[in-house]
């Protein structure tokens, strides 16, 4: 998927529609079409990036920044109890569009919504540090060859 043939950047360059909350110069946040509660929004980059991965450092910053705007305003425009910050990167996590976006959830007390969380617990200390490992030595690789 490119940025010709992407549902997102069709919505950012407003050939078609959208509920939008918030829009700035590199971020737009809009609700949902299939909402999980209503008022559940997207906020996405402008920029079409796939997934967490490819995002540009400086992306960073608007795209947490408008994220807490809007569950601010979820809280106090909506009345929401809580808010959930969800975002899938590839298939096997359930990313279904291929342009990063994070999901905020409004979340009300008692709403009964429940998240498949089923452990998977580690055997042993041994087999957690192991785990750990495997990512941290990837992570103190790059940053001693930066
Ligand atoms: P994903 O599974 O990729 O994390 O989530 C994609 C989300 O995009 C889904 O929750 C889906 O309802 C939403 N979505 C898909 N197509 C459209 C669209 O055309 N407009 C809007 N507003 N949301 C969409
Ligand atoms: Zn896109």
């Amino acid at each position: 998927m490119n940025s010709s043939t992407c549902i997102f950047c069709s919505i950012v360059r407003g050939d078609i529609p959208a509920s939008v909350v918030y829009e700035d110069e590199q971020v737009l946040a809009f609700l949902d079409i299939d909402p999980i509660q209503k008022g559940h929004v997207l906020v996405i980059p402008k920029l079409h990036v796939t997934n967490l991965l490819d995002v540009p450092e400086a992306l960073y910053g608007p795209l947490f920044r408008a994220a807490q705007r809007v569950a601010r305003a979820q809280k106090k425009g909506l009345g929401a109890d809580g808010v959930n910050l969800l975002q899938n990167n590839g298939s096997a996590a359930g990313q279904v569009i291929d342009h990063v976006h994070l999901h905020l959830i409004p979340r009300y007390e008692g709403d009964g919504l429940h998240w498949s969380w089923q452990s998977d617990g580690y055997e042993s200390r041994a087999e957690s540090q192991e785990t750990a490992d495997k990512i941290k030595k990837v992570i103190d690789e790059w940053i001693a060859y930066r």
